[in-house]
């Protein structure tokens, strides 16, 4: 019932006795506050680029006027340009506002309450709350402790009902991947359902998939320019997947969802290859450092192919993401993931980056090992 006017509200603001609820699926779902607040720090929590994006998009963005953001963003030419790039057709592919929205959008499409979603667990957030806002079922497939592509009982999981996979590839937090010839068998076990493959860190392994885009009629792929490229902060991604499945995402998409400044960056991101080459090489150089330096420190790790390590800390994690932290060093615990129990996840900047995490890094160690 609704009252219309209450003490302590604006005069005119109806209150509302009995609240209206939202569907049961989503009064189920676990909340999810990732820990981005006071983040000036050296940002090893997220797997962002922890420096920079290109200058030729910094010039772009200066050059936007103030008129061109009064019109509506028009996505079109640059999914043209987006799709010569990746060597695919502008129908195969759709740009989105982050992979985030991509997740989402693919999931509204394509889910109903008799499906399942199969996830090789641990793996990136979004999926599982992605998913659990549907009614779909989602079906987790846990990897074994050495953290690899949980190949074998992934197939095993394959059931009639399964109606899409999840595979970030390379893995977050692992660092692991599934080979070519996995991913093509999945998708070929599984006919009936949409492979989603998550090339978020791509640029950092060099191995895809996107070739086989139009080819395996079930893949899509996904791509982010928030990594690599250093554009997190424009909400930036896109799926590449055959013309028959795009369709079917494009009717859910928004076609606003990609705002005009993300737009405009996108040409010099693509072009200015020698900045994306730079910032790859530099990283690369530093995690094999870092590696080394985890190594000295005797802590267990996982082997990576993206711009981030998973180590392992054990029983005292908390206390070693807020040491760093209070260091300046901010890296991010993912022991609530499955499988994940005392491991922290810690990004891989640039080697100068890197030697003041791992000079942090034994400082917090020997702080923590003189209070035993
Ligand atoms: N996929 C994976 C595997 C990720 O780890 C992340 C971000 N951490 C994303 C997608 C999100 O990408 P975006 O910023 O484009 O939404």
């Amino acid at each position: 019932m609704l009252k219309p006017f209450a003490p302590g509200c604006a005069k005119g603001d109806p209150v509302i006795e009995t609240a209206p609820t939202p569907r049961a699926r989503v009064q189920a779902m676990k909340e999810y506050h990732p820990p981005l607040g006071c983040r000036d720090s050296l940002r090893l929590d997220f797997n962002e680029n922890t420096q920079a994006c290109s200058p030729k998009v910094r010039e772009a963005l200066s050059a936007i006027s103030t008129g061109a953001l009064t019109r509506y963003p028009e996505r079109e030419p640059l999914e043209l340009l987006v799709a010569a790039h990746l060597h695919l057709a502008q129908s195969q592919v759709a740009l989105t506002n982050g992979v985030d929205e991509a997740i989402h959008v693919l999931f509204e499409a394509f889910l109903e309450s008799s499906d399942e979603v199969l996830l090789p667990v641990p793996t990136y957030t979004m999926y599982e709350v992605y998913a659990s806002a549907t009614d779909a079922r989602i079906v987790p497939v846990q990897a074994a402790d050495d953290l690899q592509f949980p190949f074998e009982s992934l197939l095993a999981a394959i059931t009639p009902h399964t109606k899409i996979i999840a595979i970030a590839n390379p893995n977050s937090p692992s660092g692991s991947m599934a080979t070519r010839a996995q991913i093509v068998e999945i998708a070929r076990r599984a006919p009936h359902a949409v492979l989603l493959v998550d090339e978020a860190y791509f640029h950092f392994c060099g191995e895809t998939v996107i070739d086989l885009v139009g080819i395996v009629p079930n893949l899509i792929v996904a791509r982010t320019f928030s990594k690599a490229y250093g554009l997190a902060g424009l909400r930036l991604g896109l799926l590449a997947g055959p013309v028959e499945l795009m369709r079917w995402v494009r009717r859910v998409l928004s076609p606003y969802s990609v705002n005009s400044l993300a737009l405009a960056c996108l040409p010099p991101a693509l072009e200015d290859t020698a900045y994306l080459d730079w910032y790859v090489g530099e990283v690369l150089q530093a995690r094999a450092d870092f590696e080394t330096a985890l190594d000295a420190c005797k802590l267990r790790r996982w082997p990576s192919r993206a711009n981030f390590v998973l180590v392992e800390i054990g029983a005292r994690h908390a206390e070693f993401v807020r040491l760093m932290r209070s260091a300046g060093v901010l890296v991010r615990d993912r022991s609530s993931d499955p499988g994940c129990d005392g491991r922290v996840r810690i990004t891989i900047g640039t080697r100068q980056q890197m030697q003041q995490a791992s000079a942090t890094l034994n400082q917090v160690l020997a702080a923590m090992k003189a209070q035993l």
